[in-house]
């Protein structure tokens, strides 16, 4: 089999930059070992401009958001399911102190919005908001409908393979790459947290961070907005809610622990009145480089072999536009910009 571009992975990062691709009139084929607990397959999804306790305005967010949505826009047409969807975070304030601090680092923004009096009472049944909230407009990615959505899609063009690579196999020369019986002019790793162990990127300074979240019922409580504190509860139809989630960069496995559990809990009855069920605790590891910022771009000796990751605590906002970046840079030669060029790493790089 011959193809332009073999990728390996599908969370967010594989499968909007194999569709950029293809939307570019690219040949692709897409290699992924199908994981339960991929960091996009537990990830909520969530776009928000404002992040961290400092209430920091997430980076190049105004380039970002439209790209994002017109990408997540296109997906629905050409799959048929929603992908994206605009929701309001409702975040509940939770001292005089920080209140302060949210509104001088947010004013002006045009994603900002006061709540209504009629809002913050009907929430008053439910949440414990004594120093009140403020609205910031973002969205929820419906990953959990996208990415068998986009494998489905692949599998019926017969342009996805459901197969861990094996990395020994792999063969570079100068115009592409061989596999067994594939072969591609470039090979781009879209493998998430598992990069670390890639010998061709493993000069790349990551910063492995593992994230736990609960599924949670609260019986009667529907609403479309995110909710937030120290936790957030993303709708996920009907009474239940993801609530995550934590952080922790020294963790000796994957998976879920009882004292992320009872973090997230003690988040969540901070937050909320009412009493709940939690359904389930998931756990994923994050793909973040140490500077925080996308890592993109091609080998320094193997220029056909890619690397399109680093996407951090938010994959779904920037997956779009970084894809679309990346595709500029392979396709018509466009230069990457510095902070997400690869190239900033060259100096570790020993050959
Ligand atoms: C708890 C948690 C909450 C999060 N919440 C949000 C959020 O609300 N909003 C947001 O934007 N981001 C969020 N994130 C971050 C987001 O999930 C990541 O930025 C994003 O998922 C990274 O996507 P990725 O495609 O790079 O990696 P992954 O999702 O990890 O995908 C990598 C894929 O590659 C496959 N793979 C790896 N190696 C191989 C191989 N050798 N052969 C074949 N296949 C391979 C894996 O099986 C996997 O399917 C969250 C993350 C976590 C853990």
């Amino acid at each position: 089999m011959k193809v332009d571009f073999l990728i390996i992975g599908q969370g967010i990062a594989g499968t909007v930059l194999s569709y950029t691709l293809m939307q570019a009139g690219q040949s692709v084929l897409v290699m992924d070992e199908y994981k339960a607990n991929s960091a996009s397959r537990v990830a909520a999804g969530v776009v928000n401009p404002v992040s961290g306790r400092r209430f920091t305005i997430a980076w190049e967010y105004d380039a970002i958001y439209p790209v994002a949505v017109k990408v997540y826009r296109e997906l629905e047409a050409l799959l048929g399911i929603p992908v994206f969807k605009e929701r309001d975070i409702y975040n509940v304030l939770p001292s005089e102190q920080l209140k302060q601090a949210f509104m001088e680092r947010t004013a002006g923004l045009s994603y900002m919005e006061d709540p209504s009096e009629e809002r913050i009472a009907r929430y008053g049944q439910w949440l414990d908001q004594p120093y009140g909230a403020a609205v910031v407009k973002g969205g929820t990615v419906l990953l959990n409908g996208l990415l068998p959505a986009w494998r489905n899609y692949l599998k019926e063009k017969s342009s996805l393979l459901d197969e861990r690579i094996d990395l020994s196999r792999i063969v570079t020369n100068t115009d592409g790459v061989t596999y067994g019986d594939i072969s591609a002019r470039y090979l781009v790793f879209c493998e998430g947290a598992a990069t670390v162990h890639n010998p061709w990127f493993n000069y790349i300074p990551f910063l492995l961070n593992k994230g736990e979240v609960l599924q949670v019922q609260i019986p009667g409580f529907s609403t479309p907005d995110i909710i937030k504190r120290s936790v957030a509860l993303v709708p996920q139809g009907d009474d239940t809610y993801w609530v995550g989630s934590t952080f922790a960069w020294d963790f000796p496995d994957e998976a879920p622990t009882a004292d992320k559990r009872e973090f997230l809990e003690k988040g969540l009855q901070q937050l909320v009145k009412v009493s709940y069920t939690v359904l389930d605790q998931l756990a994923a590891v994050r793909p973040s480089g140490t500077d925080r910022r996308p890592i993109i771009g091609l080998h320094p000796e193997s220029p056909v072999l890619g690397i399109f990751n680093g996407l951090g605590t938010k994959g779904s906002s920037l997956a779009p536009a970084m894809a679309a970046e990346f595709a500029a840079h392979l396709l018509q030669k466009e230069p990457l910009r510095p902070d997400t060029d690869i190239k900033r790493f060259f100096n570790r790089y020993k050959g």
